[in-house]
């Protein structure tokens, strides 16, 4: 048997039901405060990822699918989609077309990670960016357009932990800070931290190992060193928030997994998903664009790990998606009664009626056990009696009843049942 590559998984129904129906509320939510889709390819140039999320980031350093390409091109199935954005705004020069461009995508991302509940190597993302903004008020209402997705959702309580990392023009000595302060502890730290504390100091403050969570609680604090411009701009944003009754907490160590990273940052978090409990992480990136060899634009975004989300989506939006209308089983009795079954499924699709016609076999039990396992609730049977009498038999398979119809009133008949209006 081929089984489907570690790390990823089927959606099947009726779960992608639930997909479908995150997947519109966040284009429609996305619509509403101007925003347009994008949909950039599953690989980019690896150089992509190494120039934007950065050669010493977890994602770079140790978990992108690379590979050479027939023509020896380095190719990298993309890790996140922000790169993949940023690339566009400049390859397609949409700088040129002036103001600021608001986006959104949706799609699958892939990261050789270990495999656990929530952690896949094949995961989606939904996303949205402001490109060309560098007020704060862009990063307010970028966090208000995710916190409203959410509550459409039916999620309450979620709160967003919030930090700024600076610029570079305060972040250098900062870095320095941070080395002479974990510089002595050096032999607490395990490899992959201390491999973070030579290459990306920053990426302690991130640390998970345990041992490490104590020398990170007393570790500098960037808010402490902000420049003068990015502590105006983190303050500005808190006031907005705080107007729009966003609710958010300050996490000093928050600093995020991707180098790309300038002022803002933040995180939102969801009980019942265990260790891997973040649905978005977002940030401004005011210097990706022009380090991947673009003009000096500035930009924010998010990126919610949709695989989590549908996890722990509120059992009254999934229940609702879940409960969408079933098809009417069409049951013909005989190979004659074939053609005239499916005319009328024609016929009830035309009067947006779902129609599946049951052709399981010999006689009225099969095709009833069939449209039974499929839990669907009504069924008409064509049989001979029927073909000659120009009617059908429609049962309900819940109450277990049935009457006969006349086939010129069928559409009607089954409108006015129950669950099809
Ligand atoms: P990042 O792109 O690392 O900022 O991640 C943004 C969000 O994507 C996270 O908060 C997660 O919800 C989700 N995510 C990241 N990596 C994975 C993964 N391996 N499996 C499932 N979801 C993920």
């Amino acid at each position: 048997m081929i089984t489907a590559v570690k790390g990823t998984r089927d959606l099947v129904p009726p779960e992608t039901r639930v997909w479908n129906a995150v997947e519109t509320v966040a284009r429609e939510v996305f619509f509403l405060y101007g925003h347009d889709e994008i949909r950039t390819p599953v690989i980019e140039p690896a150089e992509l990822f190494i120039r934007s999320v950065g050669e010493a980031s977890d994602i770079v350093h140790k978990e992108m699918y690379t590979f050479e390409d027939r023509g020896g091109r380095a190719i990298c199935l993309r890790p996140e989609n922000t790169a993949g954005v940023a690339r566009a705004y400049i390859e397609r020069q949409m700088a040129q077309t002036g103001g600021v461009k608001k986006l959104y995508y949706i799609g699958p991302q892939f990261r050789y990670e270990r495999p656990q509940k929530g952690r896949y190597r094949e995961f989606r993302q939904i996303g949205a960016e402001i490109v060309g903004a560098s007020d704060p008020a862009s990063d307010a209402e970028l966090i208000i357009m995710l916190f409203d997705f959410l509550s459409r959702l039916g999620f309450s309580g979620l709160t967003t932990s919030l930090n700024s990392v600076g610029t570079d023009a305060c972040r250098g000595s900062f870095i320095e800070a941070l080395v002479d302060y974990f510089a002595p502890h050096k032999e607490r730290l395990g490899p992959d931290d201390q491999r973070r504390l030579a290459q990306n100091p920053l990426r302690v403050l991130d640390s998970k190992d345990p041992a490490v969570a104590p020398l990170v609680a007393s570790a500098p604090r960037m808010l402490d060193v902000l420049d003068a411009d990015s502590r105006s701009h983190h303050e500005e944003l808190l006031k907005m928030l705080d107007e729009a009754g966003v609710p958010y907490r300050i996490e000093p160590r928050l600093v995020r997994g991707l180098d790309y990273y300038t002022r803002t940052v933040f995180e939102v978090t969801a009980s019942g998903l265990g260790a891997q409990d973040a649905i978005v992480g977002g940030g401004r990136y005011d210097r990706l664009i022009s380090d991947l060899g673009g003009p000096r634009t500035p930009g924010i975004g998010f990126a919610i790990g949709e695989d989590r989300l549908v996890d722990v989506v509120p059992d009254g939006f999934r229940k609702k998606a879940l409960s969408g209308r079933l098809p009417v089983a069409i049951i013909p009795l005989a190979p004659g009664d074939r053609g005239p079954a499916l005319s009328l499924s024609r016929s009830l699709r035309a009067a947006g009626i779902p129609a599946d016609v049951i052709t399981a076999g010999k006689g009225p039990g099969t095709g009833l056990k069939a449209a039974e396992k499929k839990s669907l609730r009504i069924a008409v049977l064509l049989g001979e009696d029927e073909r000659r009498e120009g009617t059908a038999v429609v049962k309900d398979l819940t109450a277990r009843t049935q009457e006969k119809v006349a086939l010129e009133g069928i559409v009607r008949y089954l409108q006015t049942m129950e669950g099809h209006p």
